[in-house]
């Protein structure tokens, strides 16, 4: 149900919230501390999404979820997500985060069938991407 970040239950589409909040009140880090992760996350977001999005890591242990997504920004939680999450490149565990927080640039209700349809959407446009674009992967 919930972007499966390590160590996240919830992201915040769950707290009925569209915007990212608490960044200002958390230590953001440059975006250079998960770099890869972060052109990574820009590409698939313009190729998926067909947008431009902002991609931040924010290191707020207050947070009970490892990412967020809203108004076309990004939000990666360090203090959930730990170094690790971008240690190994493209995983699973990034490729399920990405489309879970993507499927929010639809619809914020997790359980609607709008959102079933975006995360089944860009699962078929992830794993098209990957046959057309392989080079995007590697
Ligand atoms: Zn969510």
């Amino acid at each position: 149900m919930a972007a499966r970040v390590p160590s996240t239950g919830l992201c915040l589409a769950e707290v009925s919230q569209t915007e990212p909040r608490g960044v200002k009140r958390g230590e953001v880090l440059s975006a250079g501390d998960a770099a890869d992760c972060n052109v990574y996350a820009r590409t698939l977001g313009r190729e998926l999404l067909g947008c431009d999005i902002q991609v931040q890591i924010a290191r707020e242990s207050d947070w009970p979820y490892g990412a967020t997504y809203g108004r076309g920004t990004l939000t990666f939680n360090l203090a959930k997500c730990g170094h690790r999450f971008f240690d190994n490149g493209v995983t699973d565990d990034v490729n399920r985060a990405l489309i879970h927080e993507f499927g929010h640039h639809y619809e914020s209700d997790h359980l609607s069938e709008g959102y079933y349809r975006s995360l089944s959407d860009l699962g078929a446009r992830l794993a098209r991407l990957a046959l057309t674009k392989p080079e995007l992967f590697s």
